[in-house]
């Protein structure tokens, strides 16, 4: 079965009743773009940054920037590539950026928030990704951002990032989706009210679980709480579903659970569009979603809503396996 699975990894991921779903990497160095077209990616669902501004005395400035972004987007070759902006803080510091030490890093100036008070930063990341993005299927994406005032605030660093470029005559990508991260419990619930304002939602597990449980991602004590299937976090995750088809707008999900072929069947009964994953993942996922029909696993994900815990979600999932 494996072997089967890898040879079907370049075709798409249609379910049993027609639907395709975009099964698509997450990357974090360039050298993995590779890797990702070797398991059959559809694209790139995240492409973290951090690792252009991290362990080095200074950020780096635009045109460096522009040129790995324009190289990975032409070795993605039209395909969707959804770049995050700098998502810094948290367990992830830039020694030249002068954070103040917090008593609760998780909780405190990180990601958009970081970006907001650095947007000269901002500014040139922006303007490398626009430049980059002519010509090619980019979209941007902003991290960890809690409120509908923050995304317009996103919103006008990159209008003000398009009108630079304008005034200076350089070519720049004119229509880019313009996306965020759902991974802060407020900017979940209130999906409905955020989703006009961008044109996609990308749901992060990884810290949304954390914050839904209040249980720290790097502490090995609580992992048994920082289940990404504890019915807690699958109703945030059909709650940003429902909110954002409502109006008109796709979804995906780029934290590990999106990687975890026993979550497959609820993510698609709850309506996900893309999965996004460690490429290592992506012709697993795809051969289970092919296995899949959209009516039954909408009614296995509805049936997971209603049980207790994790474990019981864990168990009815084995059993169907
Ligand atoms: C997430 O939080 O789920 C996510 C994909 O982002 P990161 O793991 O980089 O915080
Ligand atoms: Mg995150």
């Amino acid at each position: 079965a494996r072997q089967d699975a890898f040879q079907d990894a370049r075709q798409p991921a249609t379910t049993r009743d027609g639907h395709t779903i975009e099964v698509v990497a997450n990357i974090g160095t360039p050298e993995q773009v590779a890797e990702a077209l070797r398991q059959g990616a559809d694209g790139v669902g995240l492409l973290r940054t951090e690792f252009l501004f991290m362990e080095r005395e200074a950020a780096p400035d635009e045109d460096e920037q522009y040129a790995i972004y324009r190289s990975i987007l032409q070795a993605m070759n039209q395909r969707p590539v959804v770049v995050r902006t700098f998502d810094i803080g948290g367990d992830k510091p830039a020694s030249y950026l002068h954070m103040s030490n917090e008593m609760n890093p998780f909780l405190g100036i990180r990601g958009a928030r970081l970006a907001l008070e650095h947007n000269d930063l901002l500014q040139a990341q922006l303007r490398a990704l626009l430049r980059a993005g002519e010509g090619h299927n980019l979209k941007i994406m902003f991290p960890m951002v809690s409120s509908l005032e923050e995304v317009e605030a996103l919103r006008t660093q990159v209008q003000q990032a398009q009108a630079t470029l304008s005034a200076q005559n350089t070519r720049y990508a004119q229509q880019v989706e313009i996306g965020i991260m759902v991974e802060v419990p407020a900017a979940a619930v209130m999906a409905d009210v955020i989703a006009p304002h961008v044109d996609f939602f990308s749901i992060g597990t990884n810290d949304l679980t954390q914050y839904v449980m209040a249980a720290d991602r790097t502490n090995s004590a609580v992992a048994h709480l920082a289940d990404a299937l504890h019915p807690a976090v699958l109703r945030f995750i059909r709650m940003v579903i429902d909110a954002a088809h409502t109006h008109g707008k796709w979804v995906g999900l780029c934290g590990e659970l999106a990687g975890n072929p026993l979550a497959a069947v609820v993510l698609l009964g709850l309506g996900l569009d893309e999965f996004s994953m460690t490429a290592s993942f992506v012709p697993l996922v795809k051969q289970r979603l092919r296995q899949l029909g959209t009516e039954q696993a909408r009614a296995i994900a509805l049936h997971t809503l209603g049980l207790p815990n994790a474990q019981a979600v864990h168990a009815y999932l084995e059993s169907l396996a």
